[in-house]
């Protein structure tokens, strides 16, 4: 149907207030752009996706900085949510990763904690943090439109026009689709890739549980509780998602959101309820049964079919999907959000224009889509590649080195950008350098070339063209010599307020933790990634975790204990950081790199 008016009751229509909805309806709206916010539902309603990564966090402190929206800034800030948003959100410390086989009690030396930064990052309660965003999108201007359907949507040359269930017709220049993977405009354009181009398989059942403790607080002989980060318990095709919202001080939430994310193709769903089945599961893995002996759901649990969906095309005339609403992978490695906001700061700029010129056609947003393929294809790889190493440690160790280097860099080269920008107030700043990127132009530039091989090996293995050893070392090795430089400066860490200005951090200090960081990043030897000041002693003499030296078995068959080590524990509180902990100045013990201690080989 041809629309012929030429007027328009909005500029943009929104569909969905969930986070990207309304967080784009925010930004928008303090723009002076007038935006129609509309869902089917109405807040506070339960959301899953909660566990935010650093690189989250810098988008969303970006837009704050970039749309004067100091609003934003309390949404990444542990203390900043307490007090301005809601006293329902967990923090993060770390992705805290335990790996367990069948039937047995898990090995203390196949855990691994990647530190997240020095400003922690946060277990969002979804319904709290999006309803704020909501009322924060209405206070900037947004007409909101609750319990409201939509129940047809028609788009041409001249605009869009939106039938709902109230009877209402709503008109607009543009319309944006935030309704997640049920996308209404997906399914009227007809966008789905049907079947999936997506490689990775997985189904998932979730819930909200109370008591559930803290993880074999006991026996952790890591730096920090697994119960101040996202606990992922990794098994053959499969992993849990432990994510609490009770483990900051000024959280009044019991809740804890848990979830078991599976290959269906290897736990086809069985004719139970979620709960028979995610109990189960726990019969299967001793350690984790001891974790949820006690739990209680306090929400019916949901289970879902197969969870990967991707569209042929996200962006089309005058509408675009957002991340959630164009395709999806697997929650691992907490990605979900990220792209949802940097799919919001991509749209912006092309967005912006053309309601300012008028201007709709296609080619400026191209670029948005081609970018959410590429952050699909990536996070299949990704995801993928993890479920496949899950077969044997040692590879699942090298592979997350893979995911390391591309996420740390990454965020350290935004994090220069954006103290370039603060600085200077210069928007080139914000693009990233990198061309032909497999994720994000802020990655290293060689990243990409070294995680295509990665892939390569990986999916050689499954194959069963390569062993699990080769294959561990093949990554290793690529890692190894693969010269990346590590980009951390002290400015960039004092504006993505890692730490303070007045705090000591010297050019020689950094230079010690960019070769630790290197070391820590490239070697098996290590499974305490945080970086607190003393791992950078450690790392800086090539020295491995304290608790893989102790003594020889089947899973440290070749550590050994360098000479001269001391064997002392580190556990205790650690205001962990992956740059630096800022209150103590790194001084390593010499100044010469002193060279491997052992060597860099598991096997
Ligand atoms: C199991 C699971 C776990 C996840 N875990 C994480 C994680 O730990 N970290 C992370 O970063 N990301 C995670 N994600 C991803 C994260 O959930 C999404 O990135 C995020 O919720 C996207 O926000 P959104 O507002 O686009 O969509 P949603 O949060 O899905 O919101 C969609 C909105 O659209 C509304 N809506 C739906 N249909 C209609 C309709 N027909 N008409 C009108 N309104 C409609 C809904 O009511 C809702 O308000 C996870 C995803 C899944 C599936």
């Amino acid at each position: 149907m041809i629309i012929q008016e030429s007027k328009h009751d909005f500029d943009v229509a929104i569909l969905g207030n969930g986070l990207s909805g309304s967080l784009l309806a925010t930004i928008l709206g303090k723009q002076g752009v007038s935006v129609a916010l509309i869902d089917a539902d109405q807040h506070p309603r339960f959301a899953v996706g909660e566990s935010t990564i650093p690189h989250t966090s810098l988008v969303v402190s970006l837009l704050a900085e970039k749309y004067g929206l100091p609003e934003l800034e309390h949404l990444v800030d542990t203390d900043g949510l307490a007090k301005h948003v809601c006293a329902t959100c967990g923090l993060k410390r770390h992705f805290g990763y335990v790996y367990h086989r069948l039937g047995q009690t898990y090995d203390p030396k196949e855990g691994l904690q990647f530190g997240t930064a020095a400003r922690d990052e946060n277990h969002w309660f979804r319904q709290d943090t999006d309803a704020y965003l909501h009322n924060l999108a209405v206070h900037y201007g947004a007409i909101p439109r609750q319990k409201t359907k939509v129940t047809g949507i028609e788009i041409n040359k001249q605009g869009v026009k939106l039938h709902t269930s109230a009877g209402e017709e709503i008109r607009a220049r543009y319309l944006v689709d935030g309704t997640g993977h049920k996308s209404l405009v997906a399914e009227r354009f007809g966008l789905r890739q049907n079947p999936t181009r997506l490689k990775h398989h997985s189904r998932t059942l979730f819930t909200h549980m109370v008591d559930v403790p803290p993880f074999d607080e006991a026996n952790n002989p890591l730096p920090i509780s697994y119960h101040k980060g996202t606990l992922h318990h990794c098994f053959e095709r499969g992993w849990f998602w432990v994510i609490p919202f009770n483990n900051n001080p000024l959280s009044t939430n019991p809740l804890i959101s848990v979830g078991l994310t599976i290959d269906p193709r290897r736990y086809p769903k069985p004719d139970m309820s979620a709960e028979q089945e995610f109990n189960e599961f726990l019969k299967l893995y001793p350690s984790v049964a001891e974790q949820f002996k006690d739990a209680k759901a306090v929400r019916p649990w949901v289970s879902t079919g197969r969870l990967q969906y991707s569209s042929k095309q996200t962006v089309g005339h005058r509408y675009c999907l957002m991340s959630h609403a164009s395709g999806f992978v697997d929650p691992l490695f907490s990605r979900g959000m990220f792209n949802t906001v940097e799919i919001i700061y991509a749209l912006l700029d092309p967005l912006l224009e053309a309601l300012k010129t008028d201007n709709f056609d296609d080619e400026a947003f191209i670029p948005v889509d081609q970018q959410q393929q590429r952050i699909l294809d990536y996070n299949d790889d990704l995801v993928n590649c993890s479920f496949i190493s899950w077969d044997d440690f040692d590879l699942w160790n090298a592979w997350l080195r893979v995911f390391g280097l591309g996420t740390f860099l990454a965020e350290f080269h935004l994090m220069n950008g954006m103290s370039d920008y603060t600085r200077t107030g210069d928007p080139s700043y914000l693009v990233g350098k990198t061309q032909n990127p497999v994720f994000c132009d802020f990655e290293d530039p060689d990243y990409a070339a070294f995680f295509k091989d990665s892939v390569e090996a990986v999916e050689a293995f499954e194959a069963g063209r390569m062993t699990s050893a080769d294959t561990t070392k093949r990554v290793f090795d690529m890692a190894g010599q693969y010269p990346f430089p590590v980009p951390i400066r002290k400015d960039a860490l004092v504006r993505a307020h890692w730490m303070k200005e007045e705090d000591q951090l010297t050019e020689r200090d950094l230079g010690f933790v960019r070769r630790g960081f290197r070391w820590a990043l490239t070697t098996p030897l290590t499974r305490d990634l945080v970086s607190s000041s003393a791992t950078f002693f450690r790392w800086c003499a090539h020295r491995p975790d304290p608790h893989l030296c102790l003594e020889s078995d089947s899973h440290s068959r070749d550590l050994k204990t360098p000479q001269g080590w001391d064997e002392r524990k580190e556990r205790g509180p650690s205001p962990c950081s992956r740059a630096v902990r800022s209150s103590s100045p790194v001084a390593p013990p010499s100044t010469t790199d002193p060279g491997p201690a052992v060597q860099a080989s598991t096997r």
